[in-house]
C-alpha cells in the first residue's frame, strides 16, 4: 500500500485543529453510507498526490480505521463525570500502560526546549481508550495507521490549503449540517486570523466597541446577581447547613471577568505574546504551520509552570461567557456586552434577561454537577455533605429525566438528557436569579415606564426578551449534529424548558398550573 512522509510532531500539533476533524468524526457515524465523506477523502488523498489506482484501496483502509477509533471512544455522555477522567499518570506510567508509542521522545520532541521527565505528571481523560488505541495500533498494519495520521493532518489543514481541497470540504460540510452554501472567502480569512491572532484582533475589537463605562455598568450587574444567587442558596431548603455555608464562600470568591484583559491594549506587551510566531506573508499555509507549532508549544511550556489564575482562555471578540473550575472565575467577553444582550440605555428589564441571565448562568455553573467538584480555589476537592450530595442526585435526576422527555421537531431525535444536564442546571438557576435581581432593583430605584406600543408589563417584556435572545434558526441536519455533539440543550428548550418550570413566568403570563408551561410537578436544583 501506498505511503507519504508524514511528520509525526505536525501530525500532533493538529490535532488541535479539531473543527474540521471532528466533522469528519461526525460524517462518519451519521452518514457511514453517505458519498460525501468518500468524495472528501478521495479529493484530499488525490491532491496529496496518491494515484488513482491506489486510492480506492487507501480510503477504504483508512475509513474502516476511523470506524475502530470511533468504536473505541466513550460518548459524551459517558465522560461528564471529572473524578472518573481526571487520571493523573507519569508518563513512565503511561508508557507501561501503552508501550505501543515512545511517549518520552515524543513529549520531548514536542516540548522543547522545556524539559519533560519521566516523573512529570499527566492527565489522561480516559485510560480505557488509551490502552484500546495501543492494542489496536498494534494489530493494525503501519500503513494504514500513517495513511489515516496523513488524511487527519490534511483534513485538519484543509481549509488553508488550495481551492479544490477547500471545495470538497465544503461539500462535506454542507452534507453533515445542511448549509446550502461555503462561506465568503473574506468572513474565512476574518476568521482564521481572529482564532490564529484572538488577542491582537480582540485589541482592534476593543478599541473600537467596548468602553470602560460598559465594564462598571457589567460590574454592578455581576454583584446584583450574586446577591440574588445567595439569597436562593440561603432559603433553597434542601442543602445542609455546612454545604451551604462553603457555597456561599464560593460564590463570594468567584472572580469576574469583564470585556478583556488590559494588557492587549499595551501594543509592546502584545507583540511579546507572538514574537515567536513566524509569519510568511508570501506562504499562508507555511504561516499557519508556524502558528500551530508555536501555539502547541506553549501550551506545552505550561507544564512547567504554576498555573496562571489570571490567563483569558478566550479573546474579547468572541460573543460569549464562561465559567472555568479550575480558577473559580467567570468572564464575560466584551462581544457579548452589546445589544441584544446588554445597553446602558436598555430597561432593566432587557439587560437582566440578557446580561443578567448570562451573568448567573455562568455562576451556577460553578455549583453543577461538573463545578461542584472544585472548591473555592478551583481544586478538585470534596465540600459537600452527603445529605446534600443526595438530594442534589436527586434534583438533578428530575431535571435529566425533564429534557429527556423532549423532542426536537423535524429531527425524530429527542435530547440526552444526561448529556446536557450541568447546561440545563445552569439555565434553570440562572433565569430565576436573573429575575429576582431585576425585580430587587426595580424595587429599590421605582418600576420603570413600560416600553411604548407592546402594552405588556416589565415583568413579561423580561420573559419575552429573555425568549427572544435565543431566537435561532438551524437546519434539521445541524440539529441532529446539535443533539448528538453539543452539551447544551437546542435553544428552543432552554426557553421552554426554563420557564415552564419558574412561577414568576406563569404569574406574570397567568398560566393554568397542569398547562404546558405550568406544570404541576417542577423540577429544581439552585
Ligand atoms: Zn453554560
Amino acid at each position: 500500500m501506498t505511503t507519504i512522509p508524514l511528520s509525526i510532531d505536525l501530525w500532533l500539533i493538529n490535532q488541535r485543529w479539531s473543527y474540521p476533524t471532528e466533522v469528519c468524526t461526525c460524517a462518519t457515524k451519521l452518514i457511514r453510507s453517505s458519498l460525501a465523506i468518500w468524495q472528501f477523502m478521495r479529493t484530499l488523498l488525490g491532491e496529496l498526490g496518491l494515484e488513482e489506482s491506489t486510492l480506492t484501496d487507501v480510503m477504504s483502509s483508512v475509513f474502516q480505521f476511523e470506524v475502530k477509533i470511533a468504536e473505541i471512544v466513550a460518548p459524551n455522555s459517558e465522560r461528564q463525570n471529572i473524578l472518573q477522567i481526571y487520571n493523573k499518570v507519569t508518563v513512565s506510567e503511561l508508557q507501561a500502560m501503552s508501550p505501543q508509542f515512545d511517549w518520552l521522545s515524543i513529549l520531548r520532541s514536542l516540548a522543547s526546549p522545556h524539559a519533560i521527565d519521566a516523573n512529570d505528571e499527566l492527565l489522561v481523560y480516559s485510560i480505557e481508550y488509551i490502552k484500546s488505541l495501543s492494542t489496536l495500533i498494534e494489530n493494525s498494519d503501519p500503513k494504514v495507521v500513517h495513511n489515516f495520521m496523513l488524511w487527519h493532518l490534511a483534513a485538519s489543514f484543509v481549509q488553508v490549503t488550495n481551492s479544490r481541497m477547500k471545495e470538497a470540504y465544503v461539500k462535506l460540510y454542507n452534507t453533515v449540517t445542511g448549509a446550502r452554501t461555503g462561506q465568503e472567502q473574506w468572513k474565512d480569512c476574518a476568521n482564521i486570523v481572529s482564532n490564529k491572532f484572538s488577542m491582537a484582533v480582540g485589541a482592534l475589537f476593543v478599541r473600537e466597541a467596548f468602553g470602560p463605562e460598559g465594564k462598571r455598568e457589567v460590574s454592578e450587574i455581576v454583584a446584583h446577581i450574586k446577591t440574588a444567587f445567595k439569597e436562593s442558596i440561603r432559603y433553597n431548603g434542601w442543602m445542609s447547613e455546612e454545604t451551604r455555608q462553603v457555597a456561599i464562600e464560593k460564590a463570594n470568591a468567584m472572580d469576574g471577568k469583564i470585556g478583556y484583559p488590559d494588557y492587549i491594549l499595551d501594543p509592546e506587551e502584545l507583540d511579546k505574546e507572538f514574537e515567536e510566531v513566524e509569519v510568511d506573508q508570501s506562504n499562508f499555509l507555511q504561516s499557519m504551520v508556524n502558528q500551530a507549532r508555536f501555539s502547541l508549544r506553549k501550551s506545552i511550556g505550561k507544564l512547567s509552570k504554576p498555573h496562571d489564575k489570571d490567563e483569558w482562555r478566550a479573546p474579547p471578540q468572541i460573543m460569549n461567557a464562561l465559567y472555568r473550575p479550575s480558577t473559580n472565575s467567570m468572564v464575560m467577553l466584551a462581544a457579548i456586552l452589546q445589544r441584544p444582550i446588554f445597553d446602558s440605555e436598555n430597561l432593566k428589564a432587557l439587560n437582566y434577561a440578557g446580561i443578567g441571565f448570562v451573568v448567573a448562568h455562568e455562576l451556577t455553573h460553578g455549583f453543577d454537577t461538573h463545578g461542584r467538584l472544585y472548591n473555592q480555589d478551583g481544586n478538585i476537592a470534596p465540600w459537600w455533605s452527603e445529605e446534600s450530595t443526595r438530594k442534589f442526585e436527586e434534583r438533578t435526576r428530575c431535571v435529566v429525566d425533564q429534557y429527556s422527555e423532549y423532542e426536537v421537531e423535524g429531527t425524530g431525535m429527542k435530547i440526552n438528557g444526561n448529556m446536557t444536564k450541568a447546561e440545563n442546571i445552569a439555565d434553570l438557576g440562572a433565569i430565576k436569579h436573573a429575575f429576582n435581581a431585576y425585580r430587587t432593583q426595580v424595587m429599590e430605584s421605582g418600576e420603570e415606564e413600560e416600553l411604548p406600543g407592546l402594552e405588556k408589563t416589565n415583568d413579561q417584556t423580561f420573559f419575552l426578551a429573555y425568549a427572544q435572545n435565543w431566537c435561532t434558526n438551524r437546519r434539521t441536519e445541524s440539529s441532529k449534529l446539535q443533539l448528538i455533539t453539543d452539551s447544551h440543550s437546542p435553544a428552543a428548550y432552554r426557553v421552554i424548558g426554563t420557564l415552564s418550570q419558574f412561577d414568576e413566568f406563569s404569574r406574570a403570563f397567568s398560566c393554568n398550573v397542569g398547562s404546558n408551561m405550568n406544570p404541576e410537578q417542577k423540577c429544581s436544583v439552585f
